[in-house]
């Protein structure tokens, strides 16, 4: 066994499949001197014990790409290392027993297309015939994807571990961290019981112990332990070798083939938590006992699927634990609390088909400095406050292990944990019909129910039950006004003498503006990728006040910090929580505004791009002029203890005029009609401004340096290799979600980012970038005859030159 070096560049703890994949990433890029310390054996995690199902698709472009490539390495891997690694390309099936999974199928199929993964669509027989042993009496469809597999857990682990060491790697057993050195807030070394390591960088890849490894680091990893069970039987005649791997959703279960036999597991809707008062020590190659009643409901539904298995012998009953988040995503990347701290954790049940992906992207992560591609749906800072508490994170992490097999409706909200953050009108606006939603912990008014309706969410594939309610708010707000309670907008203050400087750095717009202005910015990474996008404002010479979405709160907060360059004096608060924020919007805006306030609010002396401090019934508010939905309004940040009485005083005045609540759903269709782009969905760092047509907002032309600009200049001098387009289909009948994948003379050129419909232009809307290889100009964009793949038909659609809505037009079609 290799003995503990004094130092090295990277330490990974953990050897289990993510920890050794990290390792062999980095060596592979690289980075030699990396040491990987394991408190048990290598593999004596969870990964020892996983079934080995390795399936491909997820609902993300880059998180699929991340699985294909698992695949990819797996099946090179054995080759390559000369280790066994048991993989097997037999493809993956999934069954639909009702017409709305059915539609679900179809639409991860055309998900599957448009991210290039080949999915098939197949009738009950055709499904029969890949797995003869399955009763399909009660099938409506099935999908296969051919290039899905399974593989030995812990030979791929091994292969992985030996192909790191064979790049230099050092991989140490038996080897605990149990501490971390620290020097200005920065780790720079780990302690163990064998001695200390200095390095400069440390990946947390603990598994189910990574929670308690970053608290020893001061670090949040929002995860915990739950059991997870499946059963492996003897060998069952007509199971053959290359049978692929069964997911039968409805039925809550999954199979695959082991030596002649059948391995099912499955996602009770009552999970069990494990270790809630910690993780045993020397829990290492150890399994928990096996829980047969509690199993019993899984065997119920696999006995219905596969009869055989009333008279197949039952092996054993394999319980392990394994770490859950409260997303079900896998959490990867740089801590937002410490620079050099990375973590790769959490993986819900699918490490090892993340496993060569995972370990690859935070591998590039680590090299590079920061994500090596758009990685939101995963990224560690998509947490916040609420995955602080342990209690809260297994409470929603418990919900969502219930919900992994169960549909994912479009539009769906999670149920536990709420409500846990609440703005000061909470109570009001539930008094008003309100149906919340929750982001990052908050409670945010969706949609409002009117005529006795119930603020519930009907889900369906078809419109849903709150379609028309949204379409009055939307009218609202294009022939009225309304007001949208978006207290949970993160916001933040930039101070210090150099603030001015600081963000003129780290901004891809000219914020270096007088004082009252405001500026809407991307913040870019060193690719040109849009990493935030903003609102800036200078409330006084040395003091920015930056207002950013609800969701983005610590992803963007480090993003700055960390880009602030050193030397210069300038300090990142959270003022998040002091500040309630009432958008009031809709051509009437400016009279239910004065009618509460003796500021003026003329055009001239409040125009757009503003803000001013102005006193509502003695309150004083920051207004910000400036909308996201295509109408005269303001931003209204208030003190958190007006909040109420400034809302009641706008609604009096407002009433009279035809004011209404809003919601988020609505703020949706808005957008989409007036072009305003989301972060997360329409951009992200996988696309520079140029791309996503926002060249507008960058001061490329004057002569001021900052972030991503030499990439930006790059790209100015070369074709574009994809655009950023608006395509609608008139058919109300069609539904347009999102990665609906987009075809072009035929030949398939992209997917939507974001879609819904739009009330005041009746149409579906939906956005996306075009790509080609050989560049995107105006006469490729607007030459070509579009269609878009909707849940695997493909429908004719028109790409538009410019924003459907123009505020001239308030003419509503509900
Ligand atoms: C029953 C079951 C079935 C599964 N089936 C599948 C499947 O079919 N397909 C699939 O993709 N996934 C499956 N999984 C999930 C898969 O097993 C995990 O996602 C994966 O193994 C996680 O790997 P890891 O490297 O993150 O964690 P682990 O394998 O747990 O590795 C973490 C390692 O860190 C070490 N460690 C912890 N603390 C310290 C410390 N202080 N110092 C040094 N070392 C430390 C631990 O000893 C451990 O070896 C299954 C899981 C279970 C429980």
């Amino acid at each position: 066994m290799a003995s503990l070096p004094q130092a090295a560049r990277v330490v990974v703890i953990g050897g289990g499949i993510i920890g050794c994949s990290t390792a062999y990433h980095l060596t592979r890029l690289g980075w030699k001197d990396v040491l990987v310390l394991e408190k048990g054996r290598l593999t004596s995690g969870s990964t020892f014990h996983a079934a080995g199902l390795v399936g491909q698709l997820r609902s993300s472009a880059n998180i699929t790409q991340l699985l294909k490539y698992s695949v990819e390495l797996y099946d090179k891997l054995e080759e390559e290392t000369g280790q066994a690694t048991g993989w097997k390309q037999n493809g993956g099936l999934r069954l639909a027993c009702n017409e709305e999974r059915m539609t679900e199928i179809k639409r991860q199929a055309t998900t599957a297309h448009s991210f290039g993964l080949e999915m098939h669509l197949l009738t009950p027989s055709e499904a029969k015939d890949l797995w003869p042993l399955m009763d399909v009496s009660d099938l409506v469809g099935a999908a296969f994807l051919p290039t899905d597999g399974q593989a030995n857990p812990s030979d791929i682990t091994l292969a992985l571990a030996k192909g790191a060491r064979m790049e230099g790697a050092t991989i140490v057993e038996e080897c605990e961290v149990t501490g971390f050195e620290m020097t200005n807030g920065r780790v720079t070394g780990v302690q163990t019981g064998s001695g200390n390591v200095s390095c400069e960088i440390v990946v947390n890849c603990a598994g189910q112990w990574a929670r308690r490894i970053g608290e020893m680091a001061g670090i949040s990893v929002p995860l915990v332990s739950v059991e997870h069970q499946y059963m492996v039987t003897e060998a069952i005649e007509g199971v053959a070798r290359d049978m692929p791997t069964l997911r039968d959703p409805d039925r809550l279960i999954y199979f695959k083939e082991e030596v002649g036999g059948l391995v099912m597991g499955g996602y009770e809707p009552n999970p069990k938590p494990w270790a809630v008062d910690g993780i045993p020590q020397g829990f290492n190659f150890t399994l928990l006992e096996s829980d047969f009643d509690h199993f019993e409901q899984l065997m119920e539904q696999a006995l219905v699927r596969v009869p055989a298995l009333a008279e197949a012998g039952v092996k054993e009953l394999i319980n392990g634990p394994e770490s859950f988040t409260p997303d079900g995503s896998f959490i990867l990347g740089e801590a937002p609390e410490r620079q050099g701290f990375y973590v790769g954790a959490g993986f819900n049940a699918f490490g090892i088909a993340s496993g060569g992906g995972a370990g690859k992207a935070l591998a590039e992560w680590i090299a590079g400095g920061e994500p090596p591609m758009d990685l939101w749906p995963v990224d560690i800072r998509r947490f916040g406050r609420p995955h602080q508490s342990t209690d809260w994170v297994r409470t929603r992490t418990l919900e969502l292990y219930g919900k992994h097999y169960t549909m994912s409706w479009p539009f769906e909200e999670h149920e536990s944990g709420r409500p846990e953050r609440v703005s000061p009108l909470y109570g009001a606006l539930k008094d008003s019909g309100a149906c919340f939603g929750e982001k990052l912990g908050w409670e945010r008014p969706n949609w409002f129910a009117t005529n006795g309706q119930a603020p519930r969410d009907v889900y369906s594939y078809g419109r849903q039950n709150w379609f028309e309610a949204v379409g009055q708010e939307h009218q609202a707000v294009r022939e009225k006004a309304a007001l949208f309670d978006q207290s949970s907008f993160a916001k933040f203050l930039m101070v210090g003498p150099d603030a001015a400087a600081a963000l003129s750095w780290i901004c891809a717009n000219d914020v270096e503006k007088p004082v009252g202005s405001i500026v809407y910015t991307q913040m870019l990474n060193s690719r040109g990728g849009i990493e935030c996008d903003l609102t800036v404002v200078r409330v006084a010479e040395d003091q920015f006040y930056i207002v950013t979405g609800t969701g983005f709160a610590t992803h963007d907060f480090a993003h700055i910090e960390r880009t602030i360059p050193e030397g210069l004096q300038a300090t990142l608060i959270d003022v998040t929580s002091g500040h309630a924020t009432l958008s009031l919007m809709g051509p009437l805006a400016r009279d239910v505004l004065s009618a509460v306030t003796d500021a003026d609010l003329s055009n001239e002396a409040f125009p757009f791009a503003t803000a001013q401090t102005i006193s509502i019934g003695g309150a004083p508010v920051r207004a910000l002029r400036i909308t996201y939905v295509g109408e005269l309004g303001w931003e209204l940040h208030i003190p958190t203890e007006y909040a109420l009485s400034v809302y009641t005083k706008l609604w009096k005045a407002g009433e009279p005029l035809g004011l209404a609540n809003a919601g988020y759903r609505a703020i949706e269709s808005l957008r989409l009609e007036k072009g305003y782009r989301a972060w997360g969905s329409d951009i992200n760092p996988d696309h520079t401004p140029f791309e996503a047509g926002l060249g507008w907002a960058v001061k490329l032309r004057k002569n001021i340096p900052f972030l991503g600009r030499e990439a930006l200049a790059e790209q100015a001098g070369s074709p574009l290799k994809k655009r950023f387009a608006c395509f609608t289909i008139d058919d109300p009948d069609v539904i347009l979600l999102g990665r609906e994948t987009l075809y072009r003379d035929g030949e398939r050129v992209g997917w939507l980012s974001s879609a819904g419909w739009g009330y005041t232009v009746a149409k579906n809307i939906g956005y996306g970038y075009v790509r080609c290889a050989d560049g995107v100009d105006d006469d490729f964009l607007y030459g070509g005859g579009y269609e878009l793949e909707v849940a695997t038909e493909r429908v004719a659609c028109s790409i538009e030159r410019k924003a459907l809505y123009d505020p001239a037009m308030a003419r509503i079609k509900v």
